[in-house]
């Protein structure tokens, strides 16, 4: 097990400034252009690609950095450079993460490559769970798998909504309930492979942020899938149901909803990481603002009113970015979150970015409102990190579960 510390490490600081350089000189160049024309900036996917930043060995050597901190430290690079362009080169990683973390070694030897493609022929995948009337509460479920013994193929039918490259992915991840009856214990994950019919995106959502991600409706409509694309194997999953239905009839017990849980802590640092990029770089331009704008005679800075401002945003700073690192690290050596320590980094890395970039705004004054100046973009950016991987309400309601032992509503 690796101790702890706040010294990444020569590797790790190789690591980051390599990617910090991809992010200075390709990404923000970039990013006001994908930001007005709302689409997917295939060209830097490829970029990233060919110099090995988009491949599926590269998440998976930061995910199993001994420091522990590799993926923070390569999301928050990434989206200090630009969260719309930073979400659509790392968007696959939330399908692949779905097959990593349930599938067997051979689906994810079969599919893992496959959603990232190749340097020459990139492609992305998608992850599709939240739905119309499924968001916060995942347990709502209503697209349905049904299995044809016959055949051995499952049979997909709902509609997704959300879903990040959901549409123009190869590869898509479909949530939907097995046994309704069972709520979230009775879901399953199935992979639906490139070109099967009756899968097809529904609207493309225009965004007051990362419009350079796309977000679309997922529609699956009597899709057809062979058996071997159910995540982990159907005697896996008939096993899990069982034991849901003997809980269900009063055996007691929480232990699948708690490996959903641990899933979740683990992962939510990695949201925070990319809020803490954002809420980074919208500092850096305040601060260099703040020290050339001059007005009544002298820099802006020198006024304490916006010093302390800036003084805040720095310390919010440093404070998200040590919860993301620890929540991380746990996750990483496999650390109990005995108290949701995964969503608090989630939680006050996505505020922290909402409330530091519209600092940011202020400081620039008029200019901080145009879209001459980053910090505008950044602002609207930063708006998804208390929505998306479950909004601060539900990371606080997780919180005030695992600190309590009382189940919050
Ligand atoms: C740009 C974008 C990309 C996304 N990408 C994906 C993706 O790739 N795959 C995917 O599956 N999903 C994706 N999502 C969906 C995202 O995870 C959901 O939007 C999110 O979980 C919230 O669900 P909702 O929008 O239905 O809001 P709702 O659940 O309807 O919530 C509305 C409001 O009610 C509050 N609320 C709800 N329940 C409670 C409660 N119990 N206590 C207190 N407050 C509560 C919420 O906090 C929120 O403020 C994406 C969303 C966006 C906008």
């Amino acid at each position: 097990m690796s101790t702890f510390s706040l010294d990444p490490g020569p590797d790790q600081t190789a690591v980051r400034d390599w990617l910090h350089g991809f992010a200075a000189d390709v990404i923000r160049p970039a990013a006001a252009e994908w930001d007005e024309r709302e689409e997917t900036p295939w060209p830097i996917i490829q970029e990233a690609a060919k110099i090995g930043i988009y491949s599926l060995d590269f998440y998976a050597q930061q995910y199993f950095d001994p420091s522990g901190v590799g993926i923070p430290i390569a999301m928050e690079e990434l989206f200090w450079g630009d969260a719309g362009i930073g979400l659509a080169i790392v968007g696959t990683t939330l399908a692949a993460v779905a097959v990593l973390a349930n599938g067997t070694d051979e689906q994810i030897g079969t599919w893992a490559p496959q959603m990232f493609g190749t340097p020459d022929d990139v492609k992305v995948a998608a992850f599709c769970s939240s739905e119309p009337d499924a968001g916060s509460d995942v347990s709502a479920l209503r697209t349905r798998a049904v299995y044809d013994e016959a055949k051995d193929e499952w049979v997909l039918n709902g509609t997704k909504t959300w879903a990040t490259n959901g549409g123009i992915a190869d590869v898509h991840v479909v949530v939907a309930t097995v046994d309704p009856a069972l709520g979230a214990r009775g879901q399953a994950s199935f992979v639906v492979p490139p070109g099967t019919p009756g899968l097809s995106q529904g609207q493309k959502f225009k965004k007051h942020g990362i419009r350079a991600s796309h977000t679309a409706e997922v529609v699956v409509d009597g899709v057809r899938v062979p058996g071997h694309c159910l995540l982990g194997g159907k005697e896996k999953l008939d096993e899990r149901l069982a034991r849901a239905r003997e809980r269900a009839a009063g055996a007691g017990g929480a232990k699948g909803k708690n490996a959903a849980m641990a899933t979740f802590e683990a992962s939510r640092p990695a949201v925070g990481a990319q809020a803490v990029g954002i809420a980074r770089a919208a500092y850096e331009v305040a601060l260099d603002y703040a020290k050339t704008r001059v007005q009544f005679g002298r820099p802006i800075i020198d006024n304490q009113g916006v010093a302390f401002q800036l003084a805040d945003m720095k310390t919010r700073i440093d404070a998200a970015r040590l919860l993301v690192w620890r929540a991380s690290w746990m996750a990483a050596t496999n650390q109990p979150f005995h108290n949701a320590e995964g969503s608090m980094s989630k939680l006050y890395a996505g505020e922290t970015a909402k409330w530091v970039t519209s600092q940011a705004m202020q400081i620039l004054g008029g200019n901080g409102f145009t879209r001459e100046y980053p910090v505008e973009r950044m602002h609207r950016d930063s708006a998804i990190y208390t929505i998306f991987e479950g909004t601060s309400e539900i990371q606080r309601l997780v919180i005030s579960r695992a600190i309590s032992g009382m189940p919050i509503r």
